[in-house]
């Protein structure tokens, strides 16, 4: 491993934050070392609980984070929270800037905040996620909350890497309730309606359990509708206790046991693919492909029949 990393790893495993910081950013953006980091820690993940929440912006979702790592801190020594906006070209942008800094009222020493706003992660958005989700857990994280802006398809991506997904929603959605994609409905472990103390969040509870009703529960589990208001903590114990029955049930259920395993499988298929292209890149060399690919435009060669030349050579 080169040594820098190596320094760095000591340091974090002493708790230190700001080495913390920087191995995330050299597993986030794949940088030299990255793979080092992450062989070394492996054996240590696979401890940590992984709660997503996502939803529509404004919903109040980081309100609610930022309770839920209060309340899980009487639990853990260790909390961290990851907060994904795939929209945000920049890392640390104002936006999220603004929302770390709210949430200093609520939190302590023990939580760690990490915001991922740069597009262009090597492999995707949902993979620099788990790798940055692997160090905490390795760095004793106990429990890491991965809460992304909105509702995206790749925010969906991102957050089915936890063992426990939380939707989030607020009354008055009415018709735009449709606007919550099936998709995400379907990944939903539990159901929150936040800011309950407004009015409508009984008739939105009522349309989600309706839209429960039309979809095929992929497993037995029936997620729970909960009732919040983020901003005074009304309904936070219930939602962690339904967070926390949800992963009991995954455990014992073996549920969590397969997402763990598909997570291990679209990891080692991920890395076997980029090998392979790379190998093959290299023995099959760059004039060759460049040379296919004027054929190709030029129409004297057909593209399946420039990959089969190319292969065979
Ligand atoms: P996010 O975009 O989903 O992360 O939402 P935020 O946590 O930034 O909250 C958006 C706004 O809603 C903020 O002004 C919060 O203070 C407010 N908010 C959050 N939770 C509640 C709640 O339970 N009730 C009410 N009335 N407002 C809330």
């Amino acid at each position: 491993m080169i040594v820098a990393a190596e320094t760095l790893l000591a340091r974090a495993r002493n708790g230190d934050k700001r080495s913390v910081a920087r191995l995330l950013t050299i597993v986030e953006n794949d940088e030299p070392g990255s793979a080092d980091v992450l062989r070394s820690l492996y054996p240590e993940t696979g401890k940590a609980r992984i709660v997503g929440v996502t939803g529509p912006p404004g919903g109040g979702k980081s309100t609610l984070v930022s309770r839920l790592a209060a309340e899980y801190r009487k639990v853990f020594e260790r909390v961290a929270i990851v907060a994904v906006d795939p929209s945000s070209p920049f890392t640390g942008g104002a936006i999220l800037g603004d929302r770390i800094r709210m949430r200093d009222r609520f939190l302590d020493e023990g939580v760690f905040i990490r915001s991922m706003a740069s597009r262009g992660h090597a492999g995707g958005l949902a993979r620099a996620t788990m790798r940055v989700v692997n160090v905490l857990d390795a760095l004793g994280t106990g429990l890491v909350i991965v809460e992304t802006v909105g509702v995206g398809q790749e925010e969906v991506d991102v957050v089915r890497v936890a063992d426990t997904v939380c939707l989030v929603t607020v009354p008055g959605l009415g018709d735009d309730i449709q606007a919550i994609k099936a998709g995400v409905l379907e990944i939903a472990d539990v159901l929150v309606v936040n800011k309950a103390d407004r009015p409508g969040a009984d008739e939105t509870a009522r349309d989600l359990a309706q839209m429960l009703t039309l979809g095929h529960g992929r497993t037995q589990w029936k997620p729970p509708i909960i009732r919040t208001s983020a901003q005074d903590g009304a309904g936070i114990d219930e939602l962690v206790r339904s967070i926390d029955a949800h992963a009991e049930w995954a455990r014992t259920s073996g549920e969590l046991e397969s997402r763990r395993a598909g997570a291990a499988r679209e990891e080692v298929e991920a890395l076997l693919r980029e090998a392979l292209v790379k190998r093959l890149e290299a023995r099959i060399g760059s004039d060759r492909v460049s040379d296919a690919v004027a054929r190709v435009a030029k129409r004297d060669l057909d593209p399946y029949r420039a990959v089969d030349e190319l292969l065979e050579g």
